[in-house]
């Protein structure tokens, strides 16, 4: 089963794909922690990428496609994998896909989380942090017992500037630009499967669970 995972911030994308590897007993590949591995292995892509890292550089795609082909031919990948976070962009979607080939091996499916840009900026918006012992808490889904006031150790509660509104809605619109082209990508190939995300987490997990094990209507 080799998968591919999209969907915005807030549509709560990592804690799906942690069922998901655990169900179907897959490796979970986050671009990030195939970044570091292959640094911290030293492999030839780790090595060349280390020197951009190193000198504050944007990593050229040829070496982050290099890292991602490398992490996929480890042997555990031969069962399948659930890439989280790559491709981000159509040229990559191309590398992706002609590695697979050369691998004899192809995506079977790419899960979208559906969630409406409203929830996701209520959702991304609404963290609370306490100031004295870093408890997180949500104004809406998981709220303090008093507005402003850490339950646990009474110390005040604060938004982080990454959480406000313009930022958030910054970073949403900068999510879909980016990847309305991929979904294009992914439909034309029929490959895209959408879920909605908006659902309980559990109603969300069996959706993609009943997608991947063929049983969806
Ligand atoms: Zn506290």
């Amino acid at each position: 089963m080799n998968i591919l995972f999209m969907g915005p911030p807030g549509a709560g994308k990592g804690t799906q794909a942690e069922s998901i590897v655990n169900e179907f007993q897959i490796p979970h590949i986050s671009t990030g922690d195939a970044f570091r591995l292959a640094m911290k292995q030293g492999t030839e892509m780790g090595k060349k990428a280390k020197e951009y890292v190193d000198q504050g550089l944007l990593v050229p795609d040829e070496i982050t496609n290099g890292i991602v082909k490398e992490r996929l031919e480890q042997p555990d990948c031969e069962k399948g994998f659930l890439l989280d976070g790559f491709p981000r962009t159509v040229a990559q979607a191309d590398a992706l896909d002609q590695m697979l080939t050369e691998m004899g091996r192809k995506l079977d499916h790419v899960i979208n989380l559906k969630v409406d840009r409203g929830l996701l900026l209520a959702r991304l918006t609404g963290r609370r942090i306490c100031k004295e012992c870093g408890a997180t808490y949500h104004v809406l889904f998981n709220p303090p017992k008093q507005e402003g006031v850490c339950d646990k150790c009474a110390g005040a509660l604060y938004q982080r500037s990454d959480d406000t509104e313009e930022k958030v809605g910054t970073r949403l619109d900068e999510y879909m630009n980016k990847t309305a082209p991929l979904l294009d990508y992914y439909a034309a190939k029929s490959l895209l499967r959408e879920v909605n995300g908006e659902q309980d987490i559990q109603d969300v997990t069996r959706d993609i669970s009943s997608l991947l094990r063929g049983q969806a209507e």
